[in-house]
């Protein structure tokens, strides 16, 4: 568990420290909940350190392997995970996972895919869109969720009606700026749209990620002006990926680190079921791009997790 892990850095940190009379340059990160009021520090310095902020550990591709995956990310140095929800079913799954592991965090949210179940294909209203809408802002009030998501638009597998997706993201966009709360976005093949929508309902008071990162240079500015984050996770790795051009141009400041687990594994993981623990991949290949120090990368990211999920840095 990460208190034991805590408490073994702790005392490690704290004899070294003695050892040498403070000389060690020793970086404190606090990842927090900041609405479950739980800190945990971790010494960069000594561990890998890094946060997947994006991942789904309640698939059934992880099913009675939960323990072993977890375990294996945090020997690799994960200190934090962000369990995103897709739709009801899920959303619950995250809040129950994030509720039995002081490390894993929530979001809550009805993903493109599953916009049919909010809006018709003209984009109207169904009967159950309140209730649904109702039951994700209770999940919402969950103290150990911290964001609204995976929500967007995804016109490559078009599995919603477009006219239903766009009903979808708007409801849930009053949702995060009622309970003022940072979005996880999923966009796919509809970057200008998506954007452009944005704007139009209003960007989010705390800001958010584009995860999985696919946009351009137009929308690497975007999210800059807004103060929003790229999360980026193993495509970047990917032979013709011009993804880490892009890195390099978004500047360490705007990235977070993800998986995406079970899918999207990075080299040399491609065909197999990604996890957490294959983070070092993508965090390696974010490294190179930016021609930053692996650890200077973990530092950095960790704090942008902390910007945008508990609203500023308590330790800087
Ligand atoms: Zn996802």
């Amino acid at each position: 568990m990460i208190g034991d892990k805590y408490q073994d850095a702790r005392s490690i940190f704290l004899s070294l420290q003695t050892e040498v009379d403070g000389t060690i340059e020793v970086e404190a990160l606090v990842a927090v909940s900041h609405r479950a009021g739980k800190v945990y520090c971790v010494y960069a310095r000594f561990f890998g350190i890094m946060i997947d902020s994006h991942v789904h550990l309640n698939r059934q591709e992880f099913a009675g392997a939960e323990a072993e995956v977890l375990e294996r990310a945090r020997s690799a140095g994960v200190t934090t995970f962000l369990n995103v929800g897709y739709d009801l079913v899920s959303s619950a799954e995250s809040i129950a996972l994030a509720e039995s592991h002081p490390d894993i965090l929530a979001t809550v949210g009805i993903h493109p895919h599953d916009a049919a179940l909010l809006a018709d294909a003209e984009g109207q209203h169904l009967p159950e869109t309140k209730n649904i809408l109702d039951q994700l802002r209770e999940m919402a009030n969950n103290p150990r969720v911290v964001a609204i998501g995976e929500i967007g638009l995804d016109f490559f597998r078009d599995l919603s009606p477009r006219p239903a997706q766009r009903t979808a993201l708007k409801l849930q966009l009053e949702i995060a700026e009622e309970l003022q709360l940072p979005v996880v976005f999923h966009i796919r093949d509809a970057w200008a749209e998506t954007l452009a929508m944005i704007d139009e309902f209003g960007v989010p008071t705390r800001a958010g990620v584009l995860h999985s990162f696919s946009g351009d240079e137009d929308s690497v500015h975007w999210a800059r002006e807004r103060g929003f984050f790229l999360g980026i996770g193993g495509p970047v790795t990917y032979k013709n990926s011009q993804l880490d051009t892009l890195v390099a141009k978004a500047g360490v400041e705007m990235i977070l680190l993800e998986t995406d687990a079970p899918w999207l594994p990075p080299v040399p993981h491609r065909g197999q079921r990604n996890e957490s623990s294959y983070l070092v991949h993508t965090r390696a290949k974010v490294a190179a791009a930016l021609d930053l120090t692996e650890n200077e990368v973990d530092i950095q990211t960790t704090k942008n997790f902390q910007r945008l999920f508990a609203g500023g840095p308590l330790v800087s």
